[in-house]
């Protein structure tokens, strides 16, 4: 298959880090190491689109032929709505755009209709990947069962996940021992510059370490890159986690006991920083109001996602789509009054239960 640019390169090794070569061209690119696997999904899913969609609300598509250039200009100011507000969604939408307007052999009308498709596709998806990291990755909910298991219950759910391909090639890098040196990435803004043989031969000679062959990815959308950063976790067994304060999932790096996340709450301040002085950790191992809600909540989760019977065809109490979501909005924003302290763990579970029974009808 051909393979144009933009794309970027991903080198995975033996350490949660992600080394990215965002390739804009042949001849341009930036490397990137993004830490902690998962984290940039859990990002993605907090992403505001809103303004984009607002955006391309506002956009007249009556007349494209006459007008190409200038939707196409205000797409390309949409997609930059998005820059620095998450490490590489920006560049793969910006990517798709370039793909679709210079590469493509899609009417004038389809590529536009396409890009906003695209907007929409991507805002959807967040939904998406909010069960996949809850359904298979939350410390929280369905505890009994292991990984694996995880993984074909939200594949019961959503049956052409798991039908992505992802390319790969071969190439030359600074890895060795299972990891990825990035101290010895070659950097030039002009390959003719650099003598790669000559430079190549002496980091072979002068470091303590060689430079080798290693396989890498070739991802040119979002949702391959999505795709591959949550598969690493899945690999890797990379836990996400409810912050005590905000109440918002954080990826549990390591092995260390972790209840806040590094999210900035107030002032300036993060939920980690401001967590460590409160004198009651609103964490669901040493609260039972919190134990008894995630009981309820694991209950509603089941039978939404038909867990009791995620091997067979039998037929289930299963909630619509839309009474679990309504009711999981109930059950967040009550976990989060809690958290903050505007009700008590009585009322919270009250409310909690009162939610339940309108769910049955
Ligand atoms: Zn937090």
């Amino acid at each position: 298959m051909d393979i144009t640019y933009p794309l970027a390169r991903v080198f995975t090794d033996k350490t949660n880090n992600l080394n990215v070569f965002f390739d804009e061209s042949p001849t341009s690119n930036q490397f990137i190491q993004l830490k902690d696997i998962g984290k940039c999904v859990v990002e993605f899913c907090e992403l505001d689109f809103s303004e984009c969609l607002e955006e391309l609300k506002k956009l007249d598509t009556k007349s494209v032929s006459s007008d190409f250039e200038d939707i196409k200009n205000k797409l390309w100011n949409i997609v930059d709505l998005l820059k620095d507000k998450h490490p590489y969604v920006q560049f793969f939408l910006n990517s798709q755009m370039v793909l679709t307007f210079y590469g493509s052999d899609k009417s004038k009308e389809e590529q536009i209709d396409f890009i906003i498709h695209m907007f929409h596709y991507y805002a959807n998806l967040q939904n998406t990947y909010r069960t996949a990291l809850e359904v298979c990755l939350s410390e929280e909910v369905l505890n009994e069962y292991t990984l694996p298991e995880r993984f074909l219950i939200f594949g019961n759910n959503f049956p052409t996940f798991n039908h992505y391909m992802l390319r790969t090639r071969y190439g030359i890098a600074p890895m060795s021992y299972g990891e990825f040196d990035k101290s010895r990435v070659i950097r030039y803004s002009d390959p003719e510059e650099v003598d790669m043989k000559n430079v190549l031969a002496n980091i072979h000679r002068d470091g303590q370490t060689p430079i080798n062959m290693a396989s890498y990815f070739v991802i040119q959308t979002l949702e391959e890159m999505l795709y591959l950063e949550f598969m690493e976790m899945l690999k890797r067994g990379i836990r996400i986690k409810r912050c005590a304060l905000c109440d918002k999932y954080f990826v549990l790096a390591d092995k260390r006991k972790r209840g806040y996340c590094d999210r900035i709450y107030k002032n300036s301040r993060t939920c980690k920083q401001i967590g460590a002085k409160l004198k009651f950790n609103k964490s669901v191992e040493e609260d039972i109001y919190l134990q008894q809600f995630q009981t309820i909540y694991n209950r509603m989760y089941s039978r939404y996602y038909r867990i009791d019977a995620w091997d067979s065809d039998r037929e289930t109490n299963k909630l619509s789509a839309r009474e679990f979501r309504h009711w999981s909005d109930i059950a967040s924003n009550l976990r989060l009054a809690y958290k903050e302290s505007h009700i008590t763990g009585e009322q919270m579970i009250e409310a909690l239960f009162k939610s339940t029974e309108y769910e049955k009808e």
